[in-house]
């Protein structure tokens, strides 16, 4: 019977990984989620590899797999990738928040945001050792993994592509105050953004955010005041601004009978929509945009961009060079 490498399109358990039995490529990536078959992760950078190993042969023996990992084994399964030798992880739901007590050394922009979303490992191949404390960028909290959170530089390059914004400039009315929502908050107001308007179903989730928020925002490059604002969905301000950038970082729009996340007609007309939903294409929110005439995009963009950002992180091969393959290899 023959051992080889694993194959990178079957759904993994920590069971396989438990089991020993499998063979995994010299330079091993994952994606760690629960549920996880539907990721097009695998498929993204299996192809940007693939076609970056042409011009860069040490990339031949690069492989990316998918791992199913439910919550409460989040802990075994970073110290089992590590013993296995695996470079580098990304984090999805409901991981990201999670992995952040179990990390050695956070990158600062995530540690803002609260939650990482790819991980590269300390030491060397193998290296079971306790990690050492932290280097002079990151916090150290004590194992082998070190996090990043790459999803606001997925967005703003996400943006800038596909609707010509720049987050910089733009005043921004975000829908949404979960993981993804923090993300993009603490990424327009780093860039600077002039104002940012959050929308949320749930009152509480929406303060809580607020107040987090609140110490960045005061920290305003060109000195504007009270740009952080929220607001209820159901009730829309009179005084919001005009030619915003809407981006929707709600979960709403991934079923079809779910609530639109705002009434897009009830706003000042945007500048743009952005929706960070990808499956389906097209969210009754981008249809309704379609409908008014406005510029919009879906999140195949951003997931494209934070990826290769992330592969930058593990292979030290430009970004801007590696999302047009991943790009292309979800082309069909
Ligand atoms: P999360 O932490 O669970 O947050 C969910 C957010 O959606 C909360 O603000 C929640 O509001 C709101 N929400 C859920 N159902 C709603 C409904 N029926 N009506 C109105 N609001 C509703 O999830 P997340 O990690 O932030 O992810 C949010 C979305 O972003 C997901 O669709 C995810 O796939 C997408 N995403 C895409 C990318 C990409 O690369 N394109 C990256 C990250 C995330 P409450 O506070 O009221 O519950």
């Amino acid at each position: 019977m023959s051992h080889g490498i694993t194959d990178t399109q079957r759904v993994l358990t920590l069971a396989d990984l438990e089991q020993g039995d499998l063979s995994f490529a010299q330079t091993s990536l994952a994606v760690l989620g629960h549920p996880i078959a539907h990721s097009l992760s695998p498929q993204m950078h299996n192809g940007a590899l693939a076609a970056l190993a042409k011009e860069a042969p040490q990339l031949a023996d690069w492989r990316y797999y998918a791992i199913d990992v439910p919550p409460a084994d989040l802990p075994r399964a970073l110290r089992l990738l590590r013993k296995r030798g695996f470079l580098g992880l990304n984090l999805t739901i409901p991981h990201k928040v999670l992995a952040l007590a179990h990390v050695a050394e956070i990158d600062p922009a995530a540690r803002v945001i609260g939650a990482v979303n790819t991980l590269r490992r300390l030491g060397g191949a193998n290296d079971d050792q306790p990690a050492h404390a932290g280097g002079d960028q990151c916090d150290s909290l004590g194992d082998g993994w070190q996090g990043f959170n790459t999803d606001g530089y997925g967005l703003a390059a996400a943006v800038r592509e596909t609707l010509g914004l720049d987050l910089s400039g733009q005043p921004v009315i975000l829908l949404g105050a979960g993981g993804a929502a923090r993300g993009a908050a603490v990424e327009c107001l780093a860039q600077g953004c002039p104002s940012l308007w959050i929308a949320n179903r749930t009152a509480a989730n929406l303060e809580t955010l607020l107040s987090e928020l609140a110490p960045l925002a005061d920290k305003s490059r060109r000195g504007e005041k009270n740009r952080l604002h929220g607001f209820s969905p159901a009730r829309v301000p009179d005084d919001l601004p005009a030619h915003a950038l809407v981006i929707n970082a709600t979960s709403a729009g991934l079923r079809e009978s779910d609530p639109m996340p705002i009434d897009l007609p009830a706003l000042p007309r945007p500048a743009g929509v952005y929706d960070m939903i990808y499956n389906p294409p097209e969210t009754p929110l981008l249809h309704r945009a379609r409908k008014l005439g406005l510029p919009r995009a879906n999140g195949l963009s951003m997931l494209v961009h934070q990826g290769a950002k992330a592969l930058e992180i593990w292979s030290g091969i430009a970004a801007s060079r590696i999302a047009p393959l991943m790009q292309k290899s979800l082309t069909p």
